[in-house]
């Protein structure tokens, strides 16, 4: 499962390559997971270190959630050097330093045209270091929320129990505002590790543990259960 993330990219490409001809107005198909099996079931106050890049159901509480966020899922540059027409598109993460590309193939091809092989790796080493403009038209953005939830254990009619820590997880696109506060869910995600946000060094090595939710279940009608639970609109992590 480690390549999760990678599989549910491609496959999304894939999904809108294909039917992007059927479609009437443009709009963009997500690949969403369900009905994962009793093995895949865990607790969330369970999660070590070691369950990072895995996925799980988890059935939880929504306790809390933000507003709408967004973050800029792929980025275009144009390089900037005089007549070159090369414009390279990354796929960034969520909740990293924005990546930009290296050098610029074209550019450095108009380099090093004409040169033997030695002197191309020679060459190389002492290429002008390309500069680039970010192509805002072509910039990308995902809707996405953070979610607060805490374990639950579902009882037949209740009390239904809780878990100990509230823990975070996001979703995207579709799901964004669609499950309030006091929603019972089951989470199909997998679990990824992030800097705390609010690190005030940049070589703070503490983590915390985030899910990335790839499908959504509504275990029951909004949550009546709970009288001990405090509802919260702060991200865990604060
Ligand atoms: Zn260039």
């Amino acid at each position: 499962m480690d390549n999760l993330d990678r599989f549910m990219t491609v496959a999304e490409q894939v999904l809108n390559d294909r039917f992007i001809k059927y479609m009437q107005q443009p709009c963009r198909l997500v690949l969403r997971l369900n009905g994962l099996t009793e093995q895949h079931k865990r607790r969330l106050d369970s999660l070590r270190m070691r369950d990072r890049r895995k996925l799980f159901s988890f059935d939880t509480l929504i306790v809390g959630r933000t507003p709408p966020l967004g973050y800029l899922k792929r980025a275009a540059y144009a390089c900037a050097a005089k007549g070159c027409t090369y414009v390279g598109y990354i796929e960034q993460r969520l909740a990293r330093q924005r990546e930009s590309p290296g050098q610029c193939p074209v550019c450095a091809e108009r380099y090093l045209a004409g040169l033997a092989q030695e002197e191309r790796e020679m060459a190389m080493r002492f290429l002008p270091r390309s500069k680039y403009r970010m192509n805002d038209e072509e910039l990308r953005y995902i809707d996405v929320q953070y979610l607060s939830v805490m374990d639950v254990v579902p009882d037949g009619d209740g009390p239904w129990s809780i878990g100990q820590h509230v823990w975070t997880a996001v979703v995207d696109e579709d799901f964004v505002d669609e499950y309030p506060v006091g929603s019972l869910v089951r989470l199909h995600a997998t679990v990824h590790v992030d800097h705390l946000p609010e690190r005030t060094f940049d070589k703070d090595t503490r983590r915390v543990m985030i899910l990335r939710v790839e499908g959504i279940e509504m275990l029951d009608e909004p949550a009546t259960h709970f009288d001990d639970v405090t509802w919260t609109s702060e991200p865990s992590w604060r």
